[in-house]
C-alpha cells in the first residue's frame, strides 16, 4: 500500500463515520503512526506505507470511526504551543483554556499556586514554565487523570516544582501557610442533563468527572468561590474558566 492509498482508505472510512474533516484527520492518524510530518506525507504520496504498521492504522481508523477523540488515539494534544500527552481518563485540553493561562500572566507574579482539577496538567505545566521560580499544588479527584499530569510534568522536568495530589474535596487540599498566591481552575461546568446531548467524542469518551457541573453546572463554582478566600494569601487571585452560562470568562476575587 502507498501513502496515497492509506490516505484514501482512512479518509473514506472516516467520512462514512460522519467525521467532519476526514482527509485532515486521516493524515494526522497516518502521520502519528509512521512518525512523519504532514507536509512530507502530502509531498510524497508515492512512498510506501510500512507494511507492518497496517494493522495499527486500521485499528486507529476504527477507533476514530467509533468517535473516540483523535487526541486519545494519537496520544498528544497541543496546548500553548507545547505538546501534551493525553489519553482516556483526562480531559483533552481545549484551545479556550489557553485564555486562562494568558489571564494568569496579568496577575501572577510568582510563588505558589493551586491548579484545581488539573487533568492532563496542561494549565499547571504552562504556568510553571511561564514562571521559573514558581511552585504548584495540582489536584484532581480522578487518579487516572493524575497519571497523565505526572507524565506531562515529568517530560517537562517539572516534578520537582509540583505536588500532585489526589483529592476530591477542597477541604482536604494541603494549604500551606500563609496560602496560595493564586488559584486557577477549569472546573467541570456542564449541567448534568446536557451531558447526553454533547458530541459523541465528549459524551462517550471523556471522563464524566471532568465535565459534570451538577444540576445547573455551578456546583464547583459555588464550592471554590466559597473556599478560596480561606486558602489565598491576602490579595491572592482566583481565576476560573467558565462556560457560556457566565458573561465573564474569568471570575476574579482579589
Ligand atoms: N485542567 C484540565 C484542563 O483544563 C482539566 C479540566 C477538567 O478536568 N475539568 O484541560
Amino acid at each position: 500500500m502507498y501513502l496515497r492509498e492509506a490516505r484514501k482508505l482512512a479518509s473514506d472510512r472516516l467520512r462514512e463515520a460522519g467525521i467532519d474533516r476526514p482527509w485532515f484527520e486521516a493524515d494526522l492518524l497516518i502521520c502519528s503512526i509512521i512518525g512523519m510530518e504532514r507536509t512530507l506525507l502530502l509531498a510524497h504520496p508515492e512512498r510506501p506505507f510500512p507494511e507492518h504498521l497496517i494493522p495499527e492504522l486500521k485499528a486507529a481508523i476504527e477507533r476514530r470511526a467509533a468517535r473516540e477523540p483523535l487526541q486519545y488515539i494519537t496520544g498528544v494534544c497541543e496546548f500553548m504551543g507545547r505538546a501534551f500527552r493525553v489519553g482516556p481518563g483526562c480531559l483533552v485540553p481545549r484551545p479556550e483554556t489557553e485564555l486562562l493561562v494568558a489571564e494568569s500572566r496579568k496577575y501572577f507574579k510568582g510563588g505558589l499556586f493551586l491548579d484545581w482539577g488539573t487533568g492532563s496538567g496542561c494549565i499547571a505545566t504552562s504556568i510553571l514554565l511561564d514562571n521559573p521560580g514558581s511552585r504548584c499544588v495540582a489536584v484532581d479527584k480522578n487518579p487516572v487523570a493524575l497519571t497523565w499530569a505526572w507524565r506531562n510534568l515529568r517530560e517537562k522536568d517539572l516534578l520537582g516544582r509540583c505536588l500532585l495530589c489526589h483529592c476530591s474535596s477542597l477541604e482536604r487540599i494541603p494549604v500551606p501557610s500563609p496560602g496560595f498566591e493564586m488559584i486557577v481552575s477549569n472546573p467541570p461546568y456542564i449541567p448534568s442533563a446536557q451531558i447526553p446531548e454533547l458530541m459523541p467524542e465528549v459524551e462517550r469518551y471523556e471522563p464524566r468527572s471532568a465535565l459534570d457541573g451538577g444540576e445547573d453546572g455551578f456546583d464547583h463554582y459555588r464550592s471554590i468561590v466559597g473556599w478560596a478566600p480561606s486558602a489565598l494569601v491576602p490579595g491572592g487571585v482566583l481565576i476560573l474558566e467558565a462556560g457560556s452560562c457566565f458573561e465573564e470568562v474569568s471570575v476574579l476575587i482579589q
